[in-house]
């Protein structure tokens, strides 16, 4: 119902008294990009490039993921593009690489594990492709980010591999640039220790699908734990929450691109929370827009607060429905 009233905001939004919030869009498929930019995303917010992997019987080359990137940043003209580097194992099969049968799938070898480990190669053409795309373009409106961050070891780790790949380009003369650096915060361990992530990186961006999973012990997408499993249950709040109070004194700003982050009815705490970005599917870009400019930040801390005091999820469900 609410659809026939939205209105598409294709400029950036503030909230009531001014403060810029970023509302960009999720992209899953070459073919989101459209709706992207159409719902009046800012930018993207996170780039699933693992699609370009799937349905397929080989790796995309670095040509074909370079033409992908270069793609979405032509997309928008000035907003920037959250890249995720290849986030697979765990929920997101792949028939040709030959993934380990593991007893709990999610807690083994997926995300950046792989990536540092026995996917470095796929992971060494997915950086060139990276850096060139964002050497296309003026400015730096390309942004890469990792997934399943848990050690800060894994951050310096890869930071090595996209610093020897940048030689490696400029030996070979090819145009070439570092994009901005982020991680995403989808682990209990990333959110315990944000701030030693903060002065390394440029950017946090929340994944509440996975991070609610962890927190709460929830496998996602599994009915009989989902109740568990949902971000409104106190311990993802505070998560997120310590995850956000961590950047304060950093230069790095904070994003969240899970299911949450494009929930309107969740708009005003996330606002509270101090959140800077919310990265969404392209449909709901429109509802989180309007929700942002009718919000009041001083009014969001006070909502955050009282949620954040809250002991149980009906307690938070019945602020947000009340506080509307
Ligand atoms: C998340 O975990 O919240 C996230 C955005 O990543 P994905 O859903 O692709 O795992
Ligand atoms: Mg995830």
């Amino acid at each position: 119902a609410a659809e026939a009233e939205v209105h598409v905001r294709s400029g950036p939004v503030e909230t009531a008294d001014g403060v810029g919030i970023e509302v960009a869009a999720n992209v899953g498929t070459l073919a989101d990009l459209g709706p992207a930019v159409d719902r009046g995303g800012d930018g993207i917010g996170l780039f699933r490039s693992e699609f370009l992997f799937l349905d397929r019987e080989s790796p995309p080359d670095e040509d074909e993921q370079f033409e992908a990137y270069v793609e979405a940043l032509e997309s928008f003209e000035h907003g920037r593009v959250v890249v995720r580097t290849l986030d697979i194992g765990g929920d997101k099969p792949v028939p040709y690489l030959d993934l380990p049968e593991e007893e709990n799938p999610f807690l083994g070898e997926r995300g950046i594990r792989r990536s540092l480990g026995p996917d470095a190669s796929l992971f060494e053409t997915q950086i060139r492709a990276l850096l060139r795309a964002a050497g296309s373009t003026d400015g730096t409106r390309l942004s890469v980010m990792l997934p399943l961050v848990t050690t800060l070891d894994e951050l310096h780790e890869a930071r090595e591999r996209f610093e020897s790949v940048a030689s490696d380009l400029a030996e070979e003369g090819l145009a070439h640039e570092m994009p901005e650096f982020g991680i995403m915060i989808e682990t209990p361990a990333a959110a315990f220790m944000a701030d030693r992530f903060a002065p390394h990186v440029d950017f946090f961006s929340i994944g509440t699908n996975d991070l609610a999973q962890y927190v709460m012990a929830a496998e996602r997408g599994n009915e009989r734990v989902s109740e568990l499993g949902d971000y409104h249950q106190p311990a993802v709040l505070h998560a997120i929450d310590a995850t956000v109070s961590a950047t304060e004194g950093h230069d790095c700003w904070v994003g969240m691109c899970g299911e949450m982050a494009g929930d309107p009815d969740l708009t005003e705490l996330l606002v509270g929370l101090g959140l800077d970005e919310l990265s969404m599917s392209a449909v709901t870009v429109p509802h989180v827009k309007e929700a942002v400019t009718e919000t009041d930040t001083a009014e969001a801390e006070a909502l955050a607060a009282k949620v954040l005091a809250a002991d149980t999820k009906d307690e938070v469900t019945n602020l947000l429905t009340t506080d509307q």
